[in-house]
């Protein structure tokens, strides 16, 4: 029996799976069904541009002419994906993962949404590709459904599609220690004819938020409950990822990686570096409340530099903080971003500070007006004129998911009231704040090592380190793709840089 799992890609505020990032969802199913898999039967793992490549280019990848732009929607491959109709033909259970609760810009993949599915799947039928069962899992089978712009209601779904909707078929820690390990073999699918698609795992560490009561928009906490994996189990998963070929990992699901104790942050790091040969170690999501010394320090020590502590302040205004339960006041984020700022801001080996923090602004909180603002630009100009670093001021309009508390007691009221604001105050942060931090954090002449080439826009080739929220490079040249450059800074855009190969 032919069993499928369709990748459709996932982001939520504790975990990615959008490529490069291989989420947990698809390898701990991967490794779920191989372990049921019995004699001649097969487990694939395709992605939503494998089934875009086949319904809309015949199959065949068009090459991007010299004035075009790599066409993302159909650039993450599997090595499956020539064979394409057969296997779907033959399959009896297609799994789709998919759903994203945190609506972000990817620069080399663009996540389907349930509407995308249907039309695709309907096509499916059409041309007799598929009789299997179809089972839908990831963020956008549970109750808050998934929403790719921010700003709106998450999406009403149709999901007459699927025979069964289930968020998620592995969820028990016991059984993912097993699963997750057995998984690995999914990447060996993933590396493209060329050769070169590249892999950054997403690794979990713990679910749940312990806050206490939740954030006004947040879905985590109304999702888990808060719950840690075990210190062996991770490092058991980094280990066996490494032996599959994976370089590059980010412990990156989990709400808040600074609830770990410092002896357990530890263990897992020194446990990690020990036993594995790895090129990028990074974290996601710390709560400023949590920072402190010991905690850094051990980033800084075992981690690989480029490394951010991306923080959800989400406001700096006072009474927005109070108004949504957010979980850190102004004062509490500074000392944080001075304390990461003092033991992770060296430069590390390539050429990016070692562990500098990562802010996230939300616009579309209850009690958001002008007030909000101005104290986001009056703090963000302090961090500015304190000579401290950021990388990254992550803006979005919030998304409004049924069961929080925002969308109770204010829906989508600040979001319209404001709109007319949101262009004005990104901008005003873009221009007086990032772009200057910019120019502070990666300065003209300076040279980043290992950056991959990924996609051209006409003559122009991005760039990116690998690693937790790169800067985008623009070089004004044709590089071969998936090929590493070490690339020295020669100008600044507003949130990317532009280089030349040296
Ligand atoms: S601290 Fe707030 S935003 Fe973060 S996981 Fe908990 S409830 Fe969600």
């Amino acid at each position: 029996m032919t069993k499928i799992i369709l990748d459709c890609y996932t982001d939520e505020p504790a975990g990615l799976g959008v490529p490069p990032y291989i989420g947990t969802y698809p390898r701990y199913l991967f490794g779920k069904l191989m372990s049921e898999k019995r004699k001649n039967e097969e487990v694939y793992y395709f992605t939503i541009d494998d089934l875009r490549l086949f319904l809309k280019h015949k199959n065949k990848k068009p090459e991007t002419k010299t004035h075009e732009k790599t066409n993302i929607t159909i650039h993450n491959l599997t090595k499956n994906s020539q064979n394409f109709k057969e296997i779907f033909e033959s399959a009896k259970e297609i799994y789709v993962v998919l759903g994203v609760h945190v609506p972000g810009k990817y620069l080399t993949a663009v996540p389907a949404t349930i509407h995308e599915i249907n039309t695709l799947f309907k096509e499916l039928l059409k041309r007799h590709c598929i009789t299997a069962k179809r089972i839908l899992t990831g963020p956008a089978a549970t109750e808050f459904g998934t929403r790719l712009e921010g700003g709106k209601f998450a999406e009403k779904q149709d999901l007459s599609l699927f025979n069964t909707v289930t968020p998620e078929i592995v969820s028990d820690y016991g059984e993912i220690a097993k699963y997750a390990v057995l998984g690995v073999e999914i990447v060996d699918q993933i590396v493209n004819k060329e050769g070169w698609n590249y892999v950054i795992a997403e690794i979990e560490t713990a679910r749940g938020c312990g806050k206490g009561v939740a954030c006004s928009f947040c879905t985590e906490p109304l999702k888990n409950k808060l719950e840690f994996r075990k210190v062996k189990d991770i490092v058991d998963e980094v280990k066996a990822l490494n032996k599959q070929g994976v370089k590059y990992f980010r412990l990156g699901k989990q709400s808040d990686f600074f609830a770990w104790d410092a002896s357990d942050i530890k263990k897992l790091l020194s446990g990690i570096r020990k036993e594995c040969n790895i090129d990028v170690l990074h974290i996601d999501n710390i709560d400023p409340v949590r920072a402190d010394e010991e905690k850094v320090k051990l980033v800084v020590e075992h981690c690989t530099s480029g490394n951010i502590a991306a923080m959800g302040v989400e406001s700096f205004d006072a009474e927005v903080v109070k108004k949504n339960n957010l979980n850190s006041n102004p004062e509490v984020t500074m000392r944080a971003i001075k304390l990461i700022n003092k033991i992770g801001a060296e430069r590390g080996e390539n050429g990016m500070p070692k562990f500098v923090p990562g802010l996230n602004i939300i616009f579309g909180l209850i009690g958001e007006g002008k007030k909000t603002q101005e104290a986001n630009m009056k703090y963000l100009q302090e961090i500015l004129d304190s000579e401290l670093l950021l990388r990254r001021i992550n803006i979005r309009q919030v998304a409004v998911f049924p069961g929080t508390q925002l969308e109770k007691e204010a829906g989508n009221k600040y979001l319209r009231k404001n709109k007319k604001y949101y262009w004005k105050w990104r901008n005003e942060i873009r221009q007086k704040i990032d772009n200057v931090m910019l120019k502070k954090l990666v300065p003209k002449d300076l040279v980043l090592k290992d950056c991959i080439a990924e996609i051209y826009d006409g003559k122009t080739t991005f760039l990116r380190q690998i690693g937790t929220y790169p800067l985008i490079i623009g070089v004004k040249e044709r590089l071969e793709l998936g090929k590493f450059y070490n690339i020295k800074v020669t100008g600044h855009m507003l949130r990317s840089i532009v280089g030349e190969v040296v």
